[in-house]
């Protein structure tokens, strides 16, 4: 049976069930599989035959050993259906070339892959917390800055068993963003902004977590809280899904030969979603370079090529926010993989980079890191020229993190001539960053003035292309969540708008 083990060294042995309740392990490390499952080249070909939905079952089943099949079914099924998603595929691929498709990870609820795991780790969760036992309703803690407030809200949104607050910083999210949580609906949600910046938010959240007195207060009235953010193996694995299928799909639509290996592209922000398709290359999916796209937080750029990882840089802020990340939590379990799960050598380097901001991995870890992967980094003018070209050339919007990855396959092509069929994972609708998708293709003049909804408008006129519903009409729903906090108060905010909506 397939257990979990905490990269830290100090948990082994423990069930999904307990790992996804539990999201971070006591030891502050993250939970692995103790051993990966694998998909020979016969479980692929099978796989050609099945819906989206019944290869996740069959890829969660694998990972989840102590769920009965009844139970992951209900809990793929509740997720990935159409009434949450634009499109039946669940995740459309479309070709640009022969050798080149994009992946679009962002039919959602909210229109930002992040949906792929936040529709389907509630009920994970809430599955969990019944197989375990666990009698208490769960809270969860959310701050966020954007796309992950909202999908999360949507995830939980009326899932019996559990609670949700979102914080938001009251300067720090786009206008859509911030529309988007304000008027989200539910019995069980709140919303809430947070004087200050996401730094703020994301203390604030971090202090009540860490509040003995509060946890008690919660636990009288029969609260547990949980995390719902990509450090919890119950988001990481609904990710593993769709690299498999889309590998799948490839080939059942004849775009690659039997066995053939592909590239996939990744705009990187905390390596969720890359370390998802090395575990499915892992697992047995024929992959040759797996390409890691920054923007300039490039962090991750330096530290794939050199084994050297350094925080110490200015943070910039990006048109592609969601990847405007220095510290990329998720980083932590390839290195427990690729050192053979050695807990003493990731602890350490964890503890260096906590103290000194930087450490370096040895010889062995670096060679592995640039025979698997491959990185470069785009900054915005360059982001915003290929969003202007894809459109041209090939009648494609690209939203501003996609775009990364595009600018980083083109460097990536130019130096190594590879021609490998590759995947582009595309984590966004533009819609959802019109501002900056409409300044690439448009002059500022025409821009001048106008509100981020009527770029909306405006954009979807210019390129023909229509605004996904989840985002079409925002600006006239109304707004149901008007708390504004500070970070101080925030633990008392929890309280309050829990104690209301019971009474
Ligand atoms: C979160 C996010 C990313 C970064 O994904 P990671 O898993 O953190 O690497 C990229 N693009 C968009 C649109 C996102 O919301």
């Amino acid at each position: 049976m397939v257990r979990y083990q905490s990269t830290r060294g100090k948990y082994s042995h423990i069930t999904a069930a307990e790992a996804i309740k539990m999201g971070i392990a006591p030891d502050g490390g993250l939970f692995v599989p103790d051993v990966i499952p694998g998909l020979s080249p016969d479980d692929l070909k099978k796989m050609e035959n099945l819906t989206y939905q019944e290869r996740a079952c069959l890829i969660l089943g694998l990972y989840l050993e102590d769920f009965s099949a009844e139970e992951i079914k209900s809990c793929v099924s509740s997720a990935y259906n159409e009434t949450s998603f634009d499109d039946e595929r669940i995740v459309p691929l479309v070709k640009i070339a022969d050798d080149l498709f994009i992946q679009e990870l962002w039919h959602g609820p909210t229109c930002a892959f992040k949906d792929m795991a936040l529709q389907i780790l509630p009920h994970l969760l809430t599955c969990s917390a019944q197989k375990t036992g666990e009698n208490k309703t769960i809270l969860i803690l959310v701050a966020t800055s954007g796309d992950t407030g909202k999908a999360a809200l949507e995830g939980f949104k009326d899932v019996p068993g559990t609670q949700i607050v979102v914080f938001y910083p009251a300067d720090g999210v786009s206008e859509v963003q911030k529309q988007q949580m304000i008027t989200q609906e539910g019995k069980n949600i709140f919303v809430a902004a947070v004087e200050g910046n996401f730094d703020d938010a994301q203390t604030g959240v971090k202090n009540i977590f860490a509040n003995e007195q509060f946890i008690q207060i919660l636990n009288q009235q029969g609260i547990k809280m949980s995390s719902a953010n990509s450090i919890n193996w119950g988001r990481l694995l609904p990710q593993i899904v769709y690299y498999v299928s889309s590998y799948v799909d490839l080939r059942s639509e004849e775009r690659i030969r039997e066995g053939q290996a592909i590239n996939i592209v990744v705009p990187t922000g905390n390596f969720g979603n890359i370390l998802a398709a090395y575990y499915a290359s892992r697992m047995g999916v024929p992959i040759n370079k797996l390409i890691c796209a920054s923007n300039t937080n490039n962090v991750l750029t330096e530290f794939i090529r050199t084994g050297s990882y350094d925080r110490k840089r200015k943070f910039e802020r990006t048109i592609s926010p969601s990847m405007d990340i220095l510290i990329s939590s998720n980083l932590e379990r390839l290195l427990y993989e690729l050192t053979d799960h050695d807990a003493a050598a990731v602890s350490r380097w964890m503890e260096e980079l906590s103290l000194s901001g930087s450490y370096q991995v040895n010889d062995a870890v670096a060679e592995q890191l640039t025979d698997l992967f491959w990185a470069d980094f785009a900054n915005d003018q360059q982001t915003m020229a290929a969003i202007k070209e894809v459109w041209q050339q090939h009648n494609y919007l690209l939203d501003t993190h996609t775009a990364v990855a595009w600018c980083v396959y083109k460097n990536y092509r130019q130096e190594t001539d590879d021609s490998t069929p590759t995947l582009i994972a595309s984590t966004a609708s533009p819609y959802k960053f019109a501002g900056s998708v409409a300044e690439s293709l448009l002059d500022a003049q025409t821009l001048a003035d106008k509100t981020e909804f009527e770029i909306l408008s405006h954009l979807a006129r210019y390129t023909g292309q229509p605004i996904p519903a989840a985002i079409q009409g925002l600006e006239k729903k109304p707004i149901l969540h008007k708390t504004i906090t500070t970070q101080a108060e925030m633990g008392n905010t929890v309280l309050t708008l829990l104690g209301n909506r019971r009474g």
